[in-house]
């Protein structure tokens, strides 16, 4: 076939009038043969112009020896792609990807390169990444680049074995959301911005600014000459942060707390150095001292300890740190299991097992009481559930609440929510409460129990005789049941004491037609004592004690 009649059967083949791309085909000198109306807007040239000129014209510096490259595969029969740059004659760069598809006419050896313009795409790639690692507020790195700018600074560090250090600065603006709050997010915004901008004009391109939460800030310190120098760094920081900002002619004082953490003296993995300079700016803003550093050994304070502890605390409930175990109640003169009181155990990720009373008051101190107690209302019900559906004595749950949680207004609403959504029917649920928790406001105090106790939920008085109980409040609290502290049972046999003080005591439930239940009972002459006294009730050691929910479910299955 003549090659003229060939190329004009090319140019009028349908994928190439129609396929959308530039197609162009090249002969073995990579001279242009021929090439669609695509590819000539593609280029911004007349095809009378390409034909016959290598294209080598139309591609950027850097692309021509890959391009030949190809160009020679496909001569030689192989498919493949590059992608390249070229100039438009208009002036401005494209990005395309180019096919190469070897073709074979008569005895010629040919190459189709299909052109696809990825202009566009490869800026909406650009712009998604950027905004996965950006903040749109102040345009600097977000916590996702803070992280993984850190976890590479860590990795090097911990790879080397020569001294590195890099320190990282956490700077939280607590006072921000007073700006918020009065003026507006609009106010708020703006400051933000501006912080951002001078952070970052301070810092310079050498170390890496970043905002990492609403109000927070984080530097990554990449080079100092020791550590005097970079707390002398950040008390400039701090300074030049003190002085004020303008928004829209007004003029703002942004107070910041700020922490330093030291790679390797302070921690050598992210959590560790991310907690110790949390706890840095802990110390800074209660004492603000300006030191933004701790030594090793404030680290071991007291205070220190429960600030940590604290820290984890707040964890604990994301990261099912916590454990109900449930201690087995017993009607003593028929010897039947009656209930189960639900308690609260931490599995602490370093320290181990937590007792309650090392962290309930810090949890209730902290508010963190509330969360971590609806985590057990739900939790001890659903237990509760489970064991009635699977075929068990339906049976009490009691669990111990906490002044506080006591104290919150939706208490009643969420109780019910937590029934309903676990289907627990209220009469198998019972609260604990203690007397200091009754005593509170006593009026307000009777209407939520009677409220409670109008849903069908029981009563019952916690640690009872340990606080101040007046008779006259007991006979007006609408409760169920009495739990005699176990300070009481304590040496009963032994101590004529506590054996009037549990004797008076049952005799007084009894008349006041409340249940009793003896805590702590540890020996069969505790229980004889008991049972003596006409008391029906009891909950210790010598029963069991609290175990883990199989545990007591193999407990529940041998009575
Ligand atoms: P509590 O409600 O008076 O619980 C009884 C405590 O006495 C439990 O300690 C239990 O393990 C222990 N005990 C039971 N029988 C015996 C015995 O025969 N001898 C001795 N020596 N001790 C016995 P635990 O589990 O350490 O709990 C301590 C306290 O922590 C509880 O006192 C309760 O006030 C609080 N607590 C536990 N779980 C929770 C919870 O989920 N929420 C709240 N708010 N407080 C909880
Ligand atoms: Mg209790
Ligand atoms: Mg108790």
């Amino acid at each position: 076939m003549d090659e003229s009649v060939m190329l004009a059967a090319v140019a009028s083949h349908p994928l190439f009038m129609f396929s959308g791309d530039g197609v162009i085909l090249l002969d073995s000198q990579g001279n242009i043969r021929q090439m669609n109306e695509e590819s000539c807007r593609l280029t911004g040239v007349e095809s009378g112009y390409w034909l016959n000129h290598s294209i080598n014209e139309l591609l950027d510096m850097p692309y021509r020896d890959s391009f030949s490259r190809h160009l020679e595969g496909a001569l030689q029969g192989r498919s493949s792609n590059m992608e390249a740059d070229i100039r438009h004659r208009a002036g401005h760069t494209i990005q395309l990807t180019l096919r190469f598809i070897p073709e074979q006419m008569e005895h010629l050896n040919l190459a189709y390169v299909v052109l696809r313009d990825v202009t566009e795409l490869k800026r909406s790639v650009q712009l998604i990444e950027h905004m996965a690692y950006h903040d749109t507020l102040t345009g600097l790195p977000n916590r996702t680049m803070f992280q993984i700018q850190l976890a590479q600074m860590l990795a090097a560090g911990n790879a080397n074995t020569e001294s590195v250090s890099f320190a990282i600065l956490l700077i939280g603006l607590d006072r921000l959301h007073i700006v918020n709050d009065s003026l507006g997010h609009n106010w708020g915004d703006l400051l933000l911005k501006q912080v951002g901008e001078r952070l970052q004009l301070m810092m310079g391109r050498d170390h890496l600014v970043s905002r990492i939460g609403n109000h927070e800030f984080a530097v990554i310190y990449k080079r100092f000459a020791d550590t005097s120098d970079i707390i002398e760094k950040t008390r400039l920081l701090h300074q030049n942060l003190l002085s004020p900002f303008m928004v829209r002619e007004r003029e703002f004082v942004v107070v910041g707390n700020i922490g330093l953490a030291v790679f390797p003296t302070d921690g050598t993995d992210m959590d560790s150095l991310m907690r110790h300079a949390a706890l840095v700016q802990t110390v800074e803003k209660e004492n603000g001292q300006g030191i933004y550093r701790l030594q090793q050994d404030d680290v071991t304070s007291d205070s220190l300890q429960r600030l940590e502890l604290e820290y984890d605390l707040r964890k604990a409930l994301k990261r099912d740190e916590f454990e109900l175990y449930y201690q087995p109640q017993y009607n003593i003169q028929t010897n039947q299991l009656i209930g189960m009181e639900a308690l609260i155990r931490w599995h602490h990720p370093e320290r181990g097992m937590v007792p309650p009373g090392k962290f309930i008051p810090l949890a209730e101190e902290t508010g963190l009481i509330v969360p971590i107690g609806d985590w057990v209302i739900r939790t001890a019900c659903l237990q509760n559930k489970q064991w009635q559906d699977a075929g068990m004595p339906p049976i009490t749950v009691s669990v111990n609440l906490s002044l506080r949680q006591f104290q919150k207004h939706n208490l009643i609403g969420d109780i019910v929510k937590t029934l309903k959504e676990t289907g627990l029917d209220p009469r198998y649920l019972e609260l604990e409460i203690t007397e200091s928790m009754a005593m509170d406001n006593i009026e307000r105090v009777i209407r939520k129990l009677n409220e409670l106790k109008d849903l069908g939920i029981r009563i019952s008085m916690d640690d009872f005789g340990t606080g101040y109980s007046s008779l006259q409040y007991l006979r007006k609290i609408p409760i169920h049941k009495l739990k005699i502290d176990q300070s009481f049972i304590r040496d009963i046999t032994q101590d004529p004491d506590n054996a009037a003080i549990v004797s008076t005591i049952i005799a007084m439930a009894n008349h006041l037609k409340l249940e009793v239940v003896a805590e702590g009972v540890e020996t069969l002459e505790d229980l004889r004592f008991l049972l003596n006294k006409d008391c029906r009730h009891a909950q210790g050691y010598y029963f069991s004690k609290p175990l883990p929910k199989d545990q007591f479910e193999q407990h529940f299955r041998q009575q």
